[in-house]
């Protein structure tokens, strides 16, 4: 199993770390634009190679076209947001759409049957980019993947259990538009609601959603960038890909309920294949506000388009 990790920032590196402690790759790619970084960046992985006892291979450049030959393609690459300035990850459309399109021509032909996994933001609008551009079979965002992580940590915490006993998704876009899916909510195996009322432990759902979307500004602002929890998030992915688990994580994939190309954040069984989301079983008003999401992104996505 061959991994490529194109775009070894703040966010890629613990992601190609992460990877190499599941143990489930024989080879690693890091590739990265700026001059030296991969290079270096590779050296560090032979050392970790040498304290767990692995022997992946690992490879590194410094042109996107120099990746080839590899089964999963993460791309990190591209501007992520500012700390300290008031700015959404809409907000990196037009700039990441240009790099987004760069890695996707320059690596389809040389990574035949790859399976894409697009992390730069805005992450659901760049995995419709990288489709486009790519043309490969399987491409997705990791969409609310790391929201619904987000969620069953503020929950777990609201109601003190431990977050082994918490389920439930989020959807829709990851930014503004991520949508808290109560439905999918429990705690102990029973329903939110019906856990907070035989429990008599009131909860704020806008305090539980505030918390789901605005801490990743908390921690830019203070640390410079996301990186542990969107790693451990990406793991999720790959092994669940890998592993062909079928567990259900919230990625970003088209949304047949809307259109046959918007990409749009929804739990569904992650494997090998690319499989139908869960929506059937959500609420009319879940639905609705998931529709309401893949609309916006479309919009993102359209705008980004026009400037490429
Ligand atoms: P960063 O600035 O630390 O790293 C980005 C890297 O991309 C840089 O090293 C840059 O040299 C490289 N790069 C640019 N163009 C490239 C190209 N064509 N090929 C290879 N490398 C290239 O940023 P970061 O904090 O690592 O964030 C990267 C992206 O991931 C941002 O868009 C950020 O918003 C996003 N992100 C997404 C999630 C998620 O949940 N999906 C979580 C965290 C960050």
């Amino acid at each position: 199993m061959h991994i490529a990790q194109i775009g070894t920032g703040r966010v890629g590196r613990p992601t190609a770390y992460t990877i190499m402690n599941t143990k489930l790759v024989d080879t690693i790619t890091v590739c990265d634009t700026k001059p030296g970084l991969a290079s270096a960046f590779a050296e560090e992985l032979r050392h970790v190679n040498a304290s767990i006892g692995t022997n992946i291979e690992i490879n590194s450049c410094d042109k996107d076209e120099q990746v080839a030959g590899a089964d999963i393609i993460l791309i990190a690459a591209g501007k992520a947001r500012t700390p300290g300035v008031k700015m959404t990850r809409r907000d990196l459309a037009v700039e990441n759409a240009k790099i987004v399109k760069t890695i996707a021509e320059a690596t389809a032909s040389r990574n035949p049957g790859a399976k894409y996994i697009v992390i730069t933001n805005p992450v659901d609008a760049m995995g419709m980019v990288c489709k486009k551009y790519t043309k490969a079979e399987y491409v997705i965002s990791t969409g609310t993947n790391l929201e619904s992580l987000r969620f069953r940590a503020k929950i777990a915490q609201t109601f003190q259990v431990p977050v082994s006993q918490v389920q439930g998704w989020v959807g829709g876009e990851h930014g503004d538009l991520a949508i808290p899916l109560w439905s999918t909510t429990k705690v102990a195996n029973v329903p939110i609601w019906e856990y907070s009322q035989k429990n008599r432990l009131p909860f704020s759902k806008t305090e539980i959603a505030s918390y789901m979307k605005d801490v990743s500004k908390l921690i830019v602002d203070n640390i410079g960038a996301t990186e542990f929890g969107p790693a451990a998030s990406f793991r999720d992915i790959i092994r669940a890909i890998i592993e062909d688990t079928r567990q259900i994580l919230s990625v970003a994939a088209p949304f047949k309920e809307c259109s046959d190309t918007t990409f749009v954040g929804m739990p569904r069984p992650v494997g090998k294949t690319i499989e139908p989301s869960i929506y059937d079983a959500l609420t009319a008003e879940e639905q609705k506000e998931i529709r309401d999401a893949a609309k916006a992104i479309r919009q993102t996505y359209e705008q980004a388009l026009e400037k490429l």
